[in-house]
C-alpha cells in the first residue's frame, strides 16, 4: 500500500525540519522622546520586518531598556513617563505584540540576575576599555558604577533571549563584540549555555543628522532639541524646525553628504519619507525654500497616522500596561530558562 500524505511516519521522514525563527533584539532607551532618526533608522524597519515575507522567519524581541536610563543622571518620574510613552509610540507605529515580544526591561527581573552572573565572567579591564564609557565618563564629577558595567547589562539583555541577531550601528559594535566574547568564554568554561549573537547592519541604513548641526546625529538627549524632530511634534513644530534647518550658502539642491551635509540630510529625510532615492529627490526642486517645504510636508504626512493612533492609545494607558505585562510574562518564560541554565552551569544550587 502506498503511503498517504497524512501518514505521520511518512510526513516526519520526508518533510525537512522547519528551522526556528531567527531572533532579533532591539533595545530602546527611555532617555528622551523618540525622534525621526529612531523611526527611520530602527523602528520602521523593525515594523516592516514583521510582515516582510523575506524576513518572515524573524521573531522580533523589543525592550524599552529602562535600567539603562539609570546609568546617568536621571529624574525618576521622567524615566517612568518616557518608558510608557515609548511603549505607546512603538505600538502606535505598528509593533504587533502578536508577532513581536514587546516588554519593559525592568519588568523581567532575569535581566538583573543574569547581569550579575555575567559580571562574574567579565574582566574589569574589558569594561574599562569601552569607548562609550570613556566618552560618557569624561569630565563627569560623579560617574555611576552602572555606567562602567552597562555593556555587561547589555550583554545580559542579548544573551537572555537567545538572540541570534542584533542590529547595531557603529557606536554599539564594540559592545556587541564584548557580548560575543563573554558568551564564548562562558560557554567554553562552564559548558554550552548561550547562543552567541551576531551583529547585523540595520536593515535600512538611514542615519539622520541633527537639523541644527548636520555634523552630529539626531539624538534623544540633544541639548535644546531645536534640530530634532520628535515623533509627537505637532505640524507647526515640524515646519518651524525644518525651516530653520542649517543648509549652506551656495543655493544648489544636490545630494552630496560630504560637501553639503545639511542639504543632503534634508534630501535623505525626504527620500526616506517618500520611499525615493535621495539622489533623485532633488528633481524639480530648485530652491532650499522649496526643498524645506517638501521635507516638512513629507514628515508631517509620515507622522500623522502614528500620532493619530498614539492619541487613541494614550487615552487608554491601562491597555498599554496590559500589553507590556503580557510581553513581560512571555519574555520571562525564555529568560527564566536561560538563567536556570546559567545558574546551573556556573555552580549555583
Ligand atoms: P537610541 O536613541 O540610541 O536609544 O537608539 C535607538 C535606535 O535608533 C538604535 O537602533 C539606533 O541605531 C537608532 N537611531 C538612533 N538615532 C538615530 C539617527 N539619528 N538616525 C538613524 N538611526 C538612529
Amino acid at each position: 500500500m502506498s503511503p498517504t500524505i497524512t501518514d505521520p511516519a511518512v510526513c516526519t521522514a520526508s518533510s525537512p525540519a522547519v528551522p526556528p525563527p531567527v531572533r532579533r533584539l532591539t533595545g530602546i532607551k527611555p532617555t528622551g522622546p523618540l525622534h525621526l532618526g529612531n523611526y527611520l533608522g530602527a523602528i520602521r524597519p523593525m515594523v516592516e520586518a514583521q510582515t516582510d515575507p523575506a524576513t518572515g522567519a524573524t521573531h522580533g524581541v523589543v525592550a524599552v531598556v529602562d535600567l539603562h536610563a539609570l546609568t546617568v543622571e536621571h529624574r525618576p518620574h521622567e524615566v517612568r513617563a518616557l518608558t510608557l510613552e515609548q511603549a505607546t509610540v512603538l505600538l502606535a507605529v505598528g509593533v504587533d505584540p502578536r508577532r513581536t515580544t514587546l516588554f519593559v526591561q525592568s519588568q523581567v527581573p532575569e535581566h538583573t540576575e543574569l547581569h550579575y552572573l555575567l559580571e562574574c565572567t567579565t574582566g574589569y579591564g574589558e569594561a574599562q576599555r569601552m569607548i562609550q564609557f570613556k566618552q560618557k565618563a569624561d569630565g563627569q564629577r560623579h560617574v555611576r558604577l552602572s555606567l562602567l558595567t552597562y555593556p555587561v547589562l547589555m550583554t545580559a539583555d542579548i544573551l537572555l533571549h537567545d538572540t541570534d541577531e542584533v542590529p547595531v550601528g557603529d557606536d554599539q559594535r564594540q559592545h556587541l563584540e564584548l557580548a560575543r566574547g563573554v558568551a564564548e568564554r562562558f560557554n567554553n568554561r562552564y559548558g554550552d549555555t548561550f547562543t552567541v549573537p551576531r551583529g547585523v547592519n540595520p536593515p535600512f541604513a538611514a542615519r539622520i543628522m541633527d537639523l541644527a548641526d548636520p555634523a552630529v546625529k539626531m539624538e534623544k538627549s540633544a541639548a535644546d532639541g531645536a534640530g530634532v524632530i520628535y515623533l509627537l511634534d505637532p505640524p507647526d513644530a515640524v515646519r518651524r524646525k525644518v525651516k530653520r534647518a542649517v543648509t549652506d550658502s551656495d543655493g544648489e539642491v544636490c545630494y552630496d553628504p560630504d560637501r553639503k551635509p545639511g542639504v543632503s540630510n534634508l534630501m535623505e529625510i525626504l527620500a526616506a519619507c517618500t520611499g525615493a532615492d535621495p539622489r533623485q529627490t532633488g528633481h524639480g526642486i530648485t530652491s532650499y525654500g522649496q526643498l524645506k517645504s517638501a521635507v516638512a510636508e513629507a514628515v508631517i504626512d509620515t507622522l500623522a497616522p502614528l500620532q493619530r493612533r498614539h492619541r487613541a492609545l494614550a487615552r487608554e494607558p491601562g491597555q498599554v500596561q496590559e500589553v507590556l505585562a503580557a510581553g513581560a510574562a512571555n519574555a520571562r518564560e525564555r529568560a527564566g530558562a536561560t538563567v536556570a541554565r546559567a545558574r546551573r552551569a556556573i555552580g549555583l544550587l
